[in-house]
């Protein structure tokens, strides 16, 4: 990558919504549009990101619990949920939406096709993100959550068939850690799916390249977006000067006192005017001159 010109701000190449929080968007809407009246509702927000939350609920999806919906359509966020969810939606006579991105499907049939074959499971990610709840509701209780290699110690593994899986957002050079050190405890077969999503992939790359460039690096996206952190925690390493924001309010002038060249890399649930926000908040302290805040 060519180095940054001095007092340019350069926006990641990958930046703004993925391919998968776009489609749940579309959903979503769609879904608004065709039942005005029945009522439209998400167990819990659709995508990780407030000012898209806050921009659906006011066009009408309320994020509800299932026992508080009487009546109406239930959207399933792009993280995916579990069988059992979808079960219980059916069972109360609501009908559901499914916006759960591909990628994701993908990695849960490849967990309900393991647990079938007699597989035991082992899912790399965080055990309390919605994506690994409902993988952990395709395995039927055959699989267990790790969120590095050295919890593999606390698992008891019933037997010596093992598949490994990683939640769609995890960082690549994590999950080999995770599958070396299953490989080392002598299992007689092991089978490996690499379900990191290719859009988190390229977005983990171009903000790591652009780190390398930058004085100082803005991370755009919610502060419970899974993809976010881990775009923190890359550019965190390569750039000291390296934020985390979810609008264009957080960002304090000091952060900017000095440097020349400034990168902004957002999550994949981010939306473009939201990038925009932050890029002119930015140039405006620079413009400023002020270096004091
Ligand atoms: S980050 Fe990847 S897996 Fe997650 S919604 Fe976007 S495209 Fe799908």
């Amino acid at each position: 990558m060519k180095s940054l010109a001095e007092n340019k701000i350069e926006v990641a190449q990958c930046s703004g919504f993925c391919f998968g929080v776009k489609r749940a968007m579309r959903i979503a809407k769609e879904a608004l549009d065709k039942n005005k009246d029945a009522g439209v509702y998400s167990l819990g927000p659709i995508i990780h990101n407030n000012q898209v939350v806050e921009e659906l609920t006011k066009e009408g999806l309320k994020p509800a619990s299932l026992d508080d919906i009487k009546k109406g359509v239930v959207v399933i966020s792009s993280h995916g949920a579990a069988p059992k969810v979808f079960s219980q939606i059916k069972a109360k006579g609501l009908r559901v939406v499914d916006a759960t991105c591909p990628y994701v499907m993908s990695t849960q049939k490849t967990v309900e096709a393991l647990s079938k074959d007699g597989y035991f499971i082992v899912i790399f990610g965080d055990r309390r993100h919605p994506e690994v709840e409902s993988l952990m509701g395709f395995s039927g209780g055959t699989a267990a959550v790790v969120k590095d290699e050295k919890e593999l110690g606390t698992i008891e593994f019933p037997h010596k068939k093992i598949g490994i899986v990683s939640q769609t957002t995890q960082l690549p050079a994590n999950y080999i850690k995770v599958i070396s050190a299953v490989m080392e405890k002598g299992f007689s077969e092991i089978r490996i799916f690499n379900t990191i999503c290719s859009d988190t992939q390229k977005r983990q790359e171009s903000a790591a390249a652009l780190a390398k460039d930058s004085d100082v690096i803005v991370i755009i996206g919610g502060k419970m977006s899974a993809n976010t952190k881990r775009l923190f925690e890359i550019c965190s390493n390569i750039c000291k000067g390296t934020y985390h924001i979810e609008t264009a309010d957080e960002l304090k002038k000091a952060w900017f006192k000095g440097a020349g060249r400034i990168g902004i890399a957002s999550g994949a649930s981010t939306p473009d005017w939201v990038i925009e926000e932050v890029k002119n908040k930015i140039l405006m302290i620079k413009e400023e001159g002020m270096g004091n805040g």
